[in-house]
């Protein structure tokens, strides 16, 4: 399993370039290390070289491994979230990348506030615009903060996207930089209860042209623990 550890070094190298190229502090940039279809060894692998950001996109997956790993870890789930998984969600992670409703929004709100907790969320956005994606369309995106961030028991820190799977990671680079500009105007707005910190975008594909656009979390599985088995 060394290679996990090779891979972390050149996930971060590759990482320090891009921030470099872009004029950015590599520092800033967040690893979340996505670890869904991988067992719970691998999670303690990468931990022991230095990532400490999991992500997971199923809660019951999630939770099996959850339970076995004794780290403090940061649990990040950026798979969707049904409604009636929300109150385990609450119980293992501590980010959620990918609200897209209000039903959604409304409903971890109803369980944060009776575990006497903030949740903090990420918006996920469509921006490729794909029926085949979760996520709220760009054009509603300021709208659907603005309203979703009068919930008490929430705290948007920011939006997340999937760019597009293609071999060159440049086609990905609109779709970040539309992230990027909707972030700008939600903090020129003082909108998602003035935490508009993170932008969630790039996976293994195209993390570099992410870190360009301004990503400061990007979410990587097969560049660091190789090909999924589906
Ligand atoms: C699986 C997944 C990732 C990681 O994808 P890789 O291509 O393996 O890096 C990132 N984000 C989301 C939402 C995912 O589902």
């Amino acid at each position: 399993m060394s290679s996990i550890s090779e891979n972390i070094v050149s996930v971060k190298k590759r990482i320090k370039y891009a921030a470099e190229r872009s004029g950015r502090d590599w520092r800033e940039i967040k690893i979340v290390a996505v670890t869904k279809t991988f067992p719970a060894e691998y999670i303690m692998e990468a931990y022991k070289y230095g990532i400490k950001d999991i992500g997971e996109n199923r809660v019951q997956e999630a939770f099996s491994k959850y339970s076995v790993i004794s780290k403090s870890v940061i649990w990040h789930l950026v798979g969707h979230l049904q409604t009636n998984k929300v109150k385990k969600a609450l119980e293992i992670f501590d980010l959620i990348h990918s609200v897209d409703s209000i039903r959604l929004a409304e409903e971890i709100n109803r369980r944060a506030n009776s575990l006497n907790k903030v949740a903090e969320v990420l918006v996920e956005v469509n921006t490729t615009s794909e029926d085949s994606k979760f996520g709220i369309t760009p054009k509603k995106t300021v709208e659907f903060v603005k309203e979703i961030s009068q919930l008490s028991n929430i705290a948007v820190m920011g939006l997340m996207t999937i760019g597009v799977f293609s071999e060159n990671p440049e086609d990905s680079r609109k779709y970040y930089v539309m992230l990027r500009e909707l972030k700008e105007r939600l903090e020129d707005y003082d909108l998602g209860n003035g935490k508009m910190k993170y932008l969630s975008m790039g996976m293994s594909n195209d993390f570099e042209v992410a870190v360009e656009e301004g990503a400061n979390i990007v979410r990587i599985g097969t560049a660091i623990f190789g090909n999924r088995e589906v």
